[in-house]
């Protein structure tokens, strides 16, 4: 049982002495770096400009629009990509969350694992589905991994929100302004009124910045800053549907909002909300699970809403489910490690952090450690529990001595 999965600031992927880390929140890893897509809590990894990654150039560009610094260390990817590390194997498959949204896949000699990243299952304004990838370990996302999350088809929520904008906001005298998602929503929504309807759009802060990136890769979207001339323009009119990024206020005072995202099925009516959503709901979760016959789903994403989701896994699919951790998980099971295997970790982890004050890397303790045939996950597992008995303490790039 060689190759191992875990959930440690991102989801590391481990074979031998080998690795990769796919969408890191921090930095001290010594494995490749993969980013799935430009959302900021997936694109972590770019804020630390002295680690290579690897991201679509969609990506790379989408942060560069949002006015992300230092973006450089970038190693292009593409779908159908294979790159080789070692034992292991990245193949990058299209995940129809965002643009330039990806899925990777990590072959092993023992098995493969299949990294959704955020994943989109449907055919929308702007994406193509998610591609089902056959695979031992499935690591899935499950946002909306609740039988509540049922999203209507496309074309009926598209429907209802030119509906709502036409027939009762503008005739009301009121601009329709649609808060959402700036990278992947926003686009969405600009698409359903262009091709729905005649009336203009007009976009705001960063919905236009992300809009050009999209337009920079051929999307066919029409829209106008609302701070052109055009825009300008069309708010003073008032016969136009606005898109704006959540919680940013536009000074006008003749404006209705609606929200524009997934979370609406639990607005029951409060709010004017649509169930627009760029993640899988239940079904297409479940649905999704089976085409990729996993031997074993690992959750991630998701809270108290989506708790339930490994159980429906086990009871609907027949298939050994539960929520990524620290703990290293194996084709098999779950590592259970005895207390006397974390002692001994314990003594050579402090026998290798000797001198008092000196910053020790992550990446190469767990190189030290592996001479010693501790795993990563071992090594992270007894740093914690050193750290929080406050023997050592964290710092930029490992762990020192208190
Ligand atoms: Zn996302
Ligand atoms: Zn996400």
């Amino acid at each position: 049982m060689a190759l191992r999965v875990r959930q440690q600031r991102g989801v590391v992927v481990e074979y031998k002495g080998s690795g990769v880390v796919l969408d890191p929140t921090g930095n001290g890893h010594g494995y490749p770096v993969f980013v799935s897509h430009a959302h900021a809590d997936h694109a972590a990894a770019f804020k630390y400009p002295d680690r290579q990654k690897y991201a679509t150039e969609e990506t790379h560009q989408l942060l560069h629009g949002l006015g992300w610094k230092h973006l450089d260390n970038w190693q292009q990817i593409k779908l159908g990509d294979r790159i080789k590390f070692d034992d292991i194997e990245v193949h990058v498959h299209n995940a129809g969350h965002v643009l330039g949204s990806v899925q990777f896949e990590v072959n092993t000699p023992e098995g493969t694992v299949l990294y959704t990243g955020d994943i989109g299952l449907e055919e929308s304004y702007t994406m193509h589905p998610a591609e089902s990838v056959e695979c031992d370990v499935l690591v899935v996302e499950t946002t909306f991994g609740a039988p509540m999350f049922n999203f209507p088809k496309r074309r009926e929520i598209a429907l209802d929100m030119v509906r709502w904008a036409t027939m009762e906001a503008i005739p009301a005298g009121r601009i329709p302004v649609f808060k959402t998602d700036s990278i992947g929503n926003a686009q969405e929504v600009i698409r359903i009124f262009n091709t729905l309807t005649k009336l203009p759009v007009v976009t705001a802060k960063s919905a236009t910045k992300v809009s050009d990136v999209y337009r920079g890769f051929g999307h066919d979207l029409e829209y106008y800053d609302y701070k052109s001339p055009e825009g300008e323009e069309l708010l003073a009119g008032g016969k136009c549907a606005v898109i704006s990024p959540k919680g940013s206020k536009l000074p006008y005072e003749n404006l209705d909002s609606a929200l524009a995202s997934g979370w609406a099925v639990l607005f029951g009516g409060r709010q004017r909300a649509f169930a627009l959503s760029d993640h899988a709901d239940f079904k297409g979760l479940l649905g999704f699970i089976r085409r990729c016959k996993p031997k074993r789903v690992l959750t991630f994403h998701g809270g108290t809403m989506t708790r339930e989701f490994p159980e429906y896994v086990r009871k609907k699919l027949g298939v050994d489910a539960r929520p990524l951790s620290a703990k290293e998980e194996t084709l098999n099971g779950t590592v259970q490690r005895g207390e006397t295997r974390i002692k001994a970790c314990t003594s050579q982890l402090l026998r290798t952090i000797r001198i008092p004050g000196f910053e020790y890397g992550t990446p190469w303790l767990e190189r030290e450690m592996a001479k010693q045939g501790y795993s990563g996950g071992e090594t992270e597992e007894t740093l914690d529990y050193l750290v929080s008995r406050g023997i050592l303490e964290r710092t930029e790039k490992g762990v020192k001595m208190s």
